[in-house]
């Protein structure tokens, strides 16, 4: 039996290629991490946020929340690391420090509860420190300014077996070579193309998130604090904006404004920066953050679009086509960005790809370990995110018809919403509970709700009358001005 050490090459050291490094990072294996972009800069976060080029990563300055799947999975597995963010900067936001105000006085902490962790970040501090972590892990080599040009692979039988990659090093190409090839090349990968080249066939489900995402950063300034959390919601869907703000690192944080496709006018203009912060201006959960009196701007307002959700299938009548071959992250699964959910699941099925490596040697039984634990962990949130998404594209379209009345069953709908969910998580710990482990990523994203327990609990609330309900504090205040209010205000043409 040979006893060299399985050797594994990784295309993209992006949030997924670095889950890979941590997963396989023991020592077992040699591990080749190729990126196409430059090394992070020996020097601060503060300067990595300024300096990094990541043209391979243009979501990089966009606005990151680290759920607590992803950052439970590094205190548990790699303290150090956490360590090492810590200090950098970043922060933990507790199941806790989120109670809103309502719930606060009757808070008793339960199992789990600490699972439910956001760790505050910019994504240049998460992935440099991450970077630098990995780097140090036995075994584990990065390569920068490598672009991967192709695929090697050869046919036996009815399989393609791949054998490594194509990559130019400045002016020449090199073949590398491996047991295990893994493509962890973010969205836009070009695997798929070169696995067709071959004759896979690798199929592709899409849809769209239908937003455009707007982000800017500020700091606060010397002496100021982030504002008390009071229970103003820091995230919120107006229907023509969705907004979020993102606390951050080392007296960071950023403000995304996600406007729908169809919003022509307001995409144009958001882009200007003192449109932006008007616009923040009129949006509470905004407003608080970004007055100037605390807070001043940091980078200019980033743009980014072609937001969509894909699922990549690289079986065919169940079986796998391309052996010693995997995709993982964004390459494989990408989802809408407002949903927070990318790091976590590039990360999760970094760990997937470890658990089949270690199970058995056999290419095919991994490549189906693969796809069954993926499917399991991941399928869930996709579909219910596609379908949120296709309701809030017609939503937006909605907001735009000032005549538009929606029929009962969509009243109704509505209402649950607003008058039951909404205000359950405020007025009642256990219903904050289970929604809060479906968001970090815990538990299933809707069978809580078909829960009869949970779903009796909801449907209490919704009994109670609203003024009651609005008195008791269960609603949040108002996300912000109806459109058509908003647009005069910041001087846009209502079309
Ligand atoms: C606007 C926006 C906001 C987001 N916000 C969040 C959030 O709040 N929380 C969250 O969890 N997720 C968020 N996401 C999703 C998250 O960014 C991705 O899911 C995550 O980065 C996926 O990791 P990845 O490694 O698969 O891809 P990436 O991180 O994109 O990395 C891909 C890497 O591959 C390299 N590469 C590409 N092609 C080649 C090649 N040919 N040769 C060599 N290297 C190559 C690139 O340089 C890059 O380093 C957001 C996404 C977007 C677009």
């Amino acid at each position: 039996m040979s006893t060299k050490p399985e050797t594994v090459l990784v295309a993209g050291a992006g949030i997924a290629g670095l889950g890979v490094a941590l997963a396989l990072g023991d020592g077992n294996r040699e591990v080749t991490i190729l990126d196409r972009d430059p090394p992070p800069p020996d020097a601060s976060p503060e300067e990595a946020f300024n300096t990094w080029e990541r043209r391979g990563a243009t979501q990089l300055r966009h606005s990151h929340v680290f759920l607590g799947r992803l950052t439970t999975l590094i205190r548990d597995r790699y303290p150090r690391l956490l360590d090492e963010l810590l200090q950098a900067g970043a922060r933990i936001f507790t199941f806790e420090d989120a109670l809103p105000p309502t719930l606060k006085n009757i808070y008793a902490p339960a199992a789990g509860d600490d699972e439910m962790t956001i760790l505050f970040s910019r994504r240049t501090t998460l992935e440099l420190v991450m970077r630098r972590y990995a780097a140090q892990l036995p075994n584990v080599r990065f390569v920068s300014d490598a672009g991967v040009r192709g695929l090697l692979a050869h046919r036996d039988g009815q399989s393609l077996i791949v054998d490594g990659l194509a990559v130019t090093r400045g002016d020449t190409v090199e073949e590398m070579r491996a047991d295990v090839t893994v493509d962890a090349s973010g969205r836009n990968t070009a695997f798929p193309d070169w696995l067709r080249a071959e004759g896979l066939q690798v199929t592709e489900e899409e849809s769209p998130a239908g937003i455009l995402y707007f982000t800017r950063h500020y700091r606060l300034r010397d002496g100021m604090d982030e504002p008390d959390r009071d229970g103003t919601p820091g995230a919120g869907d107006l229907g023509y904006i969705k907004y979020g703000v993102f606390a951050a690192d080392n007296r960071h944080f950023s403000i995304t404004l996600a406007t729908p496709e169809i919003e022509t006018e307001l995409r144009m203009a958001i882009v200007r920066p003192e449109i932006f912060d008007r616009l923040c201006a009129e949006i509470p959960g905004c407003a608080r953050w970004t007055d100037p009196a605390r807070a001043l701007p940091a980078s200019p307002v980033y743009s980014m679009g072609n937001l969509k959700s894909v699922w990549r299938n690289y079986f065919r009548h169940g079986e796998p086509q391309a052996l010693g071959f995997f995709a993982v992250g964004d390459s494989a699964v990408r989802t809408n960005p407002l949903y927070g959910r990318g790091c976590s699941a590039g990360v999760v099925h970094a760990h997937i790809l470890r658990t089949a490596l270690d199970a058995t040697a056999d290419p095919r039984e991994r490549a189906r370990i693969v796809e069954r634990d993926t499917r399991a962990a991941l399928r869930p949130y996709y579909d219910t995110m596609v379908k949120q998404d296709l309701q809030s594209i017609r939503r937006a379209g909605h907001e735009r018809d000032p005549a538009y009345k929606p029929r009962l069953k969509g009243r109704i709908a509505k209402s649950f919403i607003e008058d039951a969910l909404m205000p359950a998580t405020r007025a009642d710990l256990a219903v904050l509970r289970a929604s809060s482990r479906a968001f970090h990523m815990f538990s299933d994203p809707v069978a809580w709700l078909k829960d009869p327990v949970m779903l009796a609990r909801i449907l209490r609330v919704w009994a109670v009358p609203k003024s009651r309900k609005t008195r008791a504090g269960y609603y949040p205040p108002e996300f912000g001005p109806p459109r058509a209010e908003m647009f005069a205000r910041v001087g846009l043409a209502n079309s």
